[in-house]
């Protein structure tokens, strides 16, 4: 008899037990839950879910995202906006904003597009830099005749004169020019009329690898004509 009572005992001692356990895990499971729903519910109506991202990705053990954005080159808007905020000069004295006409998308010689801005001027007038920088390169070619391509400070820019009848005394490449420095003489040297002397002037944005002859032309038109 007592042997029966200690296995009855013993029976619901351990479903007791179990039962114990079950509840206990039941309740944690069940917390558990409760507690996810009501994070979410706090979090969905939060409008900003990248800073969660963010942090879910970096503490997973990945390195965290390239600021690719940063990064990148500014857009050309951003150059061109950039140069605008410069105030440069027109390079040919004597010449007023009213008197530039925008010839940048004009047609020339082998089907391309000009790129530049012709500055009419008597043969002679000074020619000065219309940013501070460096002279780059001085470079005689076919079609431009006797150029200066100048860098302006940041090396971000060129910007190029052409059909220049002479180079102001004592210029040099890498030297540093000022804004306003006398840089050489209109003239028509290269593929321009004779008795259309004129300044060739234009702004390209360079390239990563910084060379001279290359670059995305800017319209020097609306920043020269404010
Ligand atoms: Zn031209």
């Amino acid at each position: 008899m007592r042997r029966i009572d200690r296995r009855r005992q013993e029976r619901l001692r351990r479903r007791l037990v179990s039962f114990g356990i079950s509840f206990a895990l039941g309740a944690l499971v069940a917390t558990l839950l409760t507690d996810r729903l009501q994070r979410r519910a706090s979090h969905s109506p939060e409008p900003l879910p990248i800073a969660t991202t963010g942090e879910a990705e970096s503490s997973g053990g990945r390195p965290p995202r390239a600021p690719a954005v940063e990064a990148a080159a500014p857009s050309m808007t951003e150059a061109i906006a950039d140069l605008a905020g410069r105030n440069l000069l027109i390079p040919v004295d004597g010449v007023t904003a009213n008197r530039l006409m925008d010839t940048f998308n004009d047609s020339r010689a082998l089907a391309r597009r000009h790129d530049a801005i012709d500055i009419m001027a008597p043969r002679g007038t000074e020619v000065r830099a219309a940013d501070d920088g460096t002279i780059a390169k001085l470079f005689t070619s076919k079609a431009g005749g006797l150029t200066i391509y100048q860098f302006d400070p940041t090396q971000t820019f060129s910007y190029y004169y052409a059909h220049l009848d002479r180079y102001a005394s004592g210029l040099a490449e890498h030297q540093s020019v000022r804004r306003g420095q006398l840089l050489g003489y209109v003239g028509s040297t290269g593929n321009a009329s004779e008795n259309a002397p004129h300044l060739h002037f234009a702004i390209a944005r360079l390239g990563t690898d910084r060379a001279w002859w290359k670059g995305d032309p800017i319209n020097p038109y609306p920043l020269l004509a404010k």
